[in-house]
């Protein structure tokens, strides 16, 4: 019998490309996407689409049964940027969401989650390079708070009740098929957009900011992957470590230039660098590598062609 799969916050930046990666996988009618609005017409036109309020409860329950879904990623959030715009609303969201899922596998009505956590986890006092799976973390920030808080809940829920969540600290994700939705990486995706209409690209965050990020198809590809392997494989139930590539706005740039040697970058910092330059530079993520055989593909170069050929497209 196929997975029937619910995607939550389906239109967004993952949703859209993971949703449109399940349809390819397990059949279009077998994966519902879901949204409070409505997301790209390849999304709305190539399978189920219902419209739907992550922190309504009844709503997901009715959908999960409707449609006798086994399994389902919660990837509706406030994101880093726009939470400290909205804390009390983006608490409220990143929490309410995840009880109502988790809460869905308690009762028994899905067999298995996901949901993703992120590198907002870590804060000024956690070890910069090569941050390792367990170690001190003091995020500052309302979204690395709530992921967090997150994170704890979900190795409970497994603990406690046996439910079968797993999820990733994604890094900054990078793609060229959606648009980022208020995070502190988004720079590494409007730049690629900016060097092609206009040639230049102020970044808001400095040069030597490096933060840790990848590309959309290595994320998409690591979550099905790890939805895939054997539950008594893995043997972190909060959320794995994900690497990929670290580089700064100048690394970027320069990269590009590779690509359009008249590209420009100039730098005005704003309110989002206090908030890079509380996570981590790069991550180990070797825990993710022995229990269900991660490997990124995308290093820098490899990314920025891709992203490029895939705009001008
Ligand atoms: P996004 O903002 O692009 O998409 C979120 C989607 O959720 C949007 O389509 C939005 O309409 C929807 N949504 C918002 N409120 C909703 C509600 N009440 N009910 C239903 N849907 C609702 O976010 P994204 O970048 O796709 O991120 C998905 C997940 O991955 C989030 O949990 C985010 O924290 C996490 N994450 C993302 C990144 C990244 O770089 N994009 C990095 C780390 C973690």
């Amino acid at each position: 019998m196929a997975i029937k799969t619910l995607i939550i916050g389906a239109c967004g930046q993952i949703g859209t490309e993971l949703t449109l990666a399940l349809r390819e996988k397990h059949g279009n009618d077998n994966v519902i996407a879901s949204d409070i609005r409505e997301g790209s017409e390849s999304l709305m036109s190539s399978g189920p689409f219902e419209t739907l309020d992550a922190t309504n409860y009844k709503a997901i329950e009715d959908i999960v049964m409707h449609y006798e879904i086994d399994e389902v990623y919660l990837m509706a959030a406030m994101l880093s940027a726009t939470a400290e715009k909205f804390p009390m609303r983006g608490w409220n969201l990143n929490m309410d969401s995840l009880f109502n899922v988790l809460n869905l596998a308690k009762d028994k009505k899905i067999s298995k989650l996901f949901w993703p956590s992120s590198i907002a986890v870590f804060g000024p006092s956690t070890p910069k390079f090569d941050t390792p799976q367990t170690t001190v973390m003091e995020p500052t920030t309302v979204y690395g708070i709530s992921k967090q808080t997150g994170e704890r809940w979900c190795e409970y829920y497994h603990n406690k009740y046996g439910v079968d969540v797993r999820s990733i600290r994604y890094p900054g994700l990078i793609s060229y098929k959606t648009l980022p939705g208020g995070g502190t990486t988004d720079y590494a995706v409007e730049i690629y957009h900016e060097a092609l209409k206009e040639g230049k690209y102020t970044s808001f965050l400095s040069e030597d900011t490096a933060l840790p990020m990848m590309f959309m198809d290595d994320a998409i590809r690591a979550t099905i992957s790890l939805m895939e392997t054997e539950a008594d494989n893995l043997s972190i139930r909060s959320s794995y470590n994900l690497g990929g590539i670290s580089f700064t706005p100048k690394e970027l740039a320069a990269s590009i230039q590779k690509e359009i040697p008249e590209f420009t970058i100039d730098y005005a910092p704003d309110f989002r660098q206090p908030i890079a330059d509380s996570w981590p530079s790069s991550i180990d993520d070797s825990q993710a590598q022995k229990d269900w055989n991660w490997k990124h593909e995308y290093d820098i170069n490899k990314m920025t062609k891709t992203m490029l050929d895939g705009l001008r497209d």
